[in-house]
């Protein structure tokens, strides 16, 4: 008998397991929909330019590889908040900011901090989310509420988020929001909405926890912010998690920052502390490779130019792939018009699970479980079968 006879197994992340099957399947006609990587026209997930410009710049000229400050890259830290937060906000109400393990890794570290801190509140989730948004914030101990984010129809169901903004969250509550490129559904909140959100936010005394992991693929770089500059403007706190995995492409490289912005007038010092004291127990320094070269092409002007070129790129290879699913009158059950409407990365299919199984064992169509498919590995060569596909297996 050993200390770890009776571990319990516990089931991978349902969407990394069908990525798995997906890798495994190597029949003719393979279409893996499911995890959320860009690929460009050709299929392929490539190094982007500017990063392959920055490393070997770095590579060249780094004399160290000596630990980072808990806190990470000071270039990449403000290069990112620089990007991010306005102008005015940049000065004025930056309040704090880290380096993490991505996206994921800003979650969990706003999600420890909030829980810390302030243990008896309540973090309201709208679901479907990010199929890890839950289990993050359990994980930091946080009391989680879900509310229903989409209608039982498709589409983004207002009602609902304004119920618990008016009626469900008690002052002090937290409320996790994704401005741009809602990750699964690619519905946003449209501008009206969400400056009715912001109103609420402020008039509940909630705080809000804004998750961009995609900035630059909904719109543009610039039009991409602009909720999140009305949010920082008219709250007293935000928490913003940021991830450079996409829109760098840095994926394995694990970047992002945590940034707290606001009209507070909490202290700085001692609210970066927080945030560093909860690193520095965790994986005490974070990786330089990543934020080296996000940091070094940010402050580059050719590179910068570079790499917005890049995003841009991406960014319409996405339009153009809901422009041409939407321009079919009917795929399926599928309200074509939720697709050519969406931002980013992913929209949701509403097919039935017998059909999602069908097509991933018949067909080597892969996508999540719930219906949502990566609309980047669709292209010119695919495109067509895909939809006909799911016309086929619909009547
Ligand atoms: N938030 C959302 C909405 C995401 O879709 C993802 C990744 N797919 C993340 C956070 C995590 O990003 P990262 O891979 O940088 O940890």
């Amino acid at each position: 008998m050993s200390f770890l006879d009776d571990l319990p197994f516990l089931s991978p992340d349902p969407l990394l397991s069908v990525a798995q099957q997906a890798e495994r399947d190597h029949r003719i006609g393979k279409l893996d929909l499911t995890i959320g990587v860009y690929k460009d026209r050709s299929g392929q997930t490539p190094i982007f330019k500017s990063v392959k410009s920055a490393e070997s710049s770095l590579v060249q000229n780094e004399i160290t590889k000596s630990y980072l400050s808990t806190e990470g890259v000071p270039t990449f830290c403000n290069a990112i908040a620089d990007l991010i937060l306005s102008p005015h906000d940049v000065t004025c109400n930056r309040l704090a900011t880290v380096q993490t393990l991505g996206g994921t890794g800003a979650l969990s570290l706003a999600g420890r901090f909030l829980s810390d801190n302030f243990p008896e509140s309540v973090i309201w989730i709208g679901t479907p989310t990010w199929s890890n948004h839950v289990a993050v914030m359990r994980q930091c101990d946080l009391n989680v509420q879900t509310y229903a984010r989409s209608l039982p129809t498709g589409g983004r169901n207002f009602a609902a988020l304004m119920d618990v903004l008016t009626h469900k969250a008690r002052r002090g509550d937290i409320i996790l929001l994704q401005p741009i490129c809602h990750n699964p559904t690619g519905d946003d909140w449209s501008k009206a909405e969400w400056d009715e959100i912001t109103v609420q936010i402020v008039k509940a005394g909630l705080l809000p926890l804004v998750d961009i992991a995609y900035h630059g693929l909904g719109q543009d770089l610039a039009s991409d912010l602009t909720r999140l500059h009305t949010l920082v403007e008219q709250t007293d706190v935000t928490l913003v998690c940021y991830s450079c995995s996409k829109n760098f492409g840095l994926y394995r490289d694990r970047v992002g920052a945590l940034l707290v912005a606001g009209q507070s007038n909490v202290q700085p010092q001692a609210l970066q502390s927080q945030l560093a004291a909860i690193a520095r127990t965790n994986y005490s320094m974070p990786p330089a490779h990543g934020a080296l070269t996000v940091g070094h092409i940010l402050t580059t002007p050719v590179l910068r130019q570079q790499w917005e070129n890049e995003v841009e790129s991406m960014q319409a290879h996405l339009h153009t792939v809901r422009t041409q699913l939407a321009a079919h009158k009917q795929i399926g059950p599928c309200n074509v018009q939720t697709i050519a409407t969406g931002r980013g990365m992913f929209c949701m299919l509403p097919l039935p699970p017998t059909i999602i199984m069908l097509l991933r064992n018949e067909y080597s169509i892969y996508m999540a479980d719930n219906g949502r498919i990566n609309l980047a590995a669709l292209n010119e060569n695919n495109l067509l079968q895909f939809v006909a596909l799911i016309d086929r297996v619909w009547a």
